[in-house]
């Protein structure tokens, strides 16, 4: 498990070790190793805010000149231009309910069968089938092999891309609605209108190991395979909606006031967030039950990386905190403690937020307010997803090779 850092020590203690390695990452990144040194292994860690983006980029650009991270920085930028583009299109992930237990697309029994197959690394393909145990066994996969797989079951198999989206939902360790569900989209050819991604052998012989090559008895691809053509017009995508101006300060509050915190799996360091000086009555690690079960892997890494979470905030808060399963079990105790205003970072597009659904709301008609905050990070990166990524990346990549993430955490 210490593979893939659960907990803030551990990812902070890899991201030093692979800083060491970071001016290779360019040249290196694309090759599926065993093992998987060439690539940090800190998604999991950065999903969930154990570290945060602005702290890799910091750490990077505190020990190297911009232009030798550069590729790695564009890398941790790809997470915020996917989440900033997602907010900007919630349809897209109300649509296909990838966390869903039944996401749109799922077809009859015989697709479903099918799905199981090859995703339980029953497939005519070794190689593929070496990724699909990879995954089950460890929640990770490296991105080229993520690409490679993701091909394989659109455009091979001819499965439906939304259920290889909630398989890897399921067992990833670094789940993230919007990495996730966009870069399926982008394999299948409907995020960017006529790319569609298609795995071939010649691309695989070249970033693949060959010693796992060998021992998965080669790629088994059909060469003959085209690429299935996405969706031309896609009626999830409609016009952006612009993003709401979340504060990233906790401004002036009433000493009187008494204060709850929530703690969830969005962000996972409350210490180093907007929120941190407050002085809160209680703290709530809100962990609903998820629709769709999650892996063990993925069960075992959040439950380390929740204990990590819960011990640092009751640390630096001074307050307990409590676990709650549900918004009824914190209004109620919203009643019992006395609350006047809840403080959440607020949660981006997916199964968080749908989870909280109207709680603003039921709040506010017991005279609570529920304030959200957001990381000066996304306030300030986000808005500029509205296009593809690359004009994303002149503005943030020129604002990073100017002032680096100063002013950003
Ligand atoms: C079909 C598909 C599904 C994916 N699902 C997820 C997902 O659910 N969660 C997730 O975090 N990433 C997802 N990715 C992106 C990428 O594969 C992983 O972020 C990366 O492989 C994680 O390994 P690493 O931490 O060693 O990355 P490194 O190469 O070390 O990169 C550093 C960090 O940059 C970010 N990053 C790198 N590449 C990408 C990318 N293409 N998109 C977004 N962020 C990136 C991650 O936070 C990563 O930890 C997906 C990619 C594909 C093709």
């Amino acid at each position: 498990m210490s593979e893939f850092p659960a907990t803030r020590q551990s990812a902070l203690q890899r991201l030093e070790e692979f800083l060491a390695e970071a001016p290779h990452y360019a040249a290196r990144r694309n090759y599926v190793l065993p093992g998987h040194s060439q690539v940090s292994r800190l998604s999991a860690a950065i999903r969930h805010r154990l570290i945060t983006e602005a702290e890799v980029v910091e750490a990077a650009l505190g020990k190297y000149p911009f232009r030798v991270v550069e590729k790695f920085l564009q890398e941790v930028l790809w997470r915020g231009y996917w989440k900033g583009w997602l907010e900007m299109h919630p349809r897209v992930w109300d649509h296909y309910g990838v966390s869903s237990s039944r996401p749109a697309g799922a077809g009859g029994p015989e697709v479903a069968a099918a799905c199981r197959e090859v995703a339980a690394g029953r497939s005519p393909s070794g190689l593929m089938n070496h990724f699909a145990r990879e995954l089950l066994e460890t929640g990770y996969l490296h991105n080229h092999a993520r690409m490679w797989w993701a091909s394989y079951w659109i455009h091979h198999c001819g499965l439906p891309w939304e259920l290889g989206a909630q398989h890897f939902f399921s067992h990833l360790l670094d789940a993230d609605p919007a990495s996730n569900t966009l870069g399926w989209r982008w394999v299948a050819g409907e995020q960017t209108r006529g790319k569609t991604y298609l795995a071939t052998a010649q691309n695989i012989g070249k970033f693949c190991a060959p010693e796992l090559l060998e021992q998965a008895g080669g790629t088994g691809l059909d060469e003959q395979v085209v690429a299935r053509a996405g969706r031309a017009d896609d009626p999830t995508v409609d016009d952006l909606s612009g993003l709401p101006d979340v504060p990233n300060e906790v401004g002036l509050l009433d000493p009187e006031r008494r204060v709850a915190l929530i703690l969830h799996d969005e962000d996972l360091c409350l210490e180093t967030s907007p929120v941190a000086p407050l002085r809160p009555a209680v703290v709530w690690q809100f962990v609903p039950e998820p629709e769709l079960p999650r892996s063990e892997p993925r069960a075992q890494w959040l439950e380390l990386a929740r204990a990590d979470a819960a011990r640092r905030a009751g640390e630096h808060f001074g307050s307990e905190v409590r676990v709650c399963r549900n918004r009824e079990e914190m209004i109620q105790a919203c009643g019992a403690e006395k609350i006047d205003s809840v403080f959440i970072m607020e949660p981006f597009v997916g199964p968080l937020r749908d989870e909280l659904g109207d709680f603003s709301a039921e709040l506010m008609r017991r005279e609570i307010s529920l304030v959200g905050l957001r990381r000066k990070w996304d306030s300030v990166l986000l808005p500029q997803a509205s296009r593809g990524f690359f004009p994303f990346w002149n503005k943030a990549g020129r604002m990073l090779a100017k002032s680096g993430a100063e002013g950003l955490s």
